[in-house]
């Protein structure tokens, strides 16, 4: 699969006020400065989207992004700001809650884990929380140029590992870089599936 065209919709403060739910939606996640711009500048070939949403004071907001009008790609506010309150936070996982388990026509959540670092208790802890709420999602090592490449794998085994205490099943993993758009192809291979899936469902 491929995306031809990538435009931002809306920036939203809560599930209730996003796009009506008529198609497919994927969702983007992880700490900030993880390289969540990146990878969806990257995926959509568009170096300028995911900027859009970035001016200041929308750091917290759903922001929405039509992919040739058949399906949304969803860039979440990140977690793990060190300046941010405890009202901030509360508010931050209330409204990432709300949205994860209400949004009904979010089918997948891509959770980007930067592959320069061992695991990090704040991933870990955002996965299992996934997994409580039953939410699908894989995910997406980043910034893959940055390190060697046998640094990377161990952090990616180092981290599959770590979940391995709590889960019997592992999810599917990709390793990327937006600066060598690596991976690219792979994630986009897998939405297109389940694009698919969801139109086969929806025809039954
Ligand atoms: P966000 O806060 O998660 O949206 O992160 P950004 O996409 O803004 O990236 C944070 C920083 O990491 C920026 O300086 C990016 O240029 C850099 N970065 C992001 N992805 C990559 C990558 O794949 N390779 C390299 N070398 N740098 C990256």
């Amino acid at each position: 699969m491929d995306i031809h065209s990538a435009t931002y919709v809306i920036s939203s403060p809560d599930h209730t006020k996003c796009p009506a739910p008529d198609r497919p939606e994927y969702a983007f996640i992880g700490r900030s400065n993880v390289g969540k711009s990146s990878l969806i500048n990257m995926l959509s070939r568009n170096e300028r989207l995911a900027k859009i949403s970035r001016t200041p004071g929308k750091t917290q907001l759903i922001n929405h992004f039509n992919i040739d009008n058949s399906w949304y790609m969803v860039d979440l506010p990140g977690y793990g700001f060190a300046k941010v309150s405890q009202a901030q936070r509360k508010k931050w996982e209330k409204m990432i809650e709300d949205y994860l388990r209400r949004r009904d026509n979010l089918v997948h959540v891509f959770v980007l884990i930067d592959s320069r670092h061992s695991p990090q208790k704040l991933d870990l802890e955002f996965v299992d929380r996934l997994g409580e709420w039953q939410i699908p999602f894989s995910l997406v090592f980043t910034k893959a140029d940055k390190e060697n490449q046998r640094t990377v794998s161990a952090n990616v085994k180092a981290f599959l590992t770590k979940m391995r205490e709590k889960w019997q099943f592992l999810p599917q993993h990709f390793v990327t870089s937006a600066e060598k758009k690596m991976g690219r192809d792979q994630i986009l291979d897998l939405i297109g599936s389940m694009n698919e899936e969801t139109r086969e469902e929806e025809d039954v």
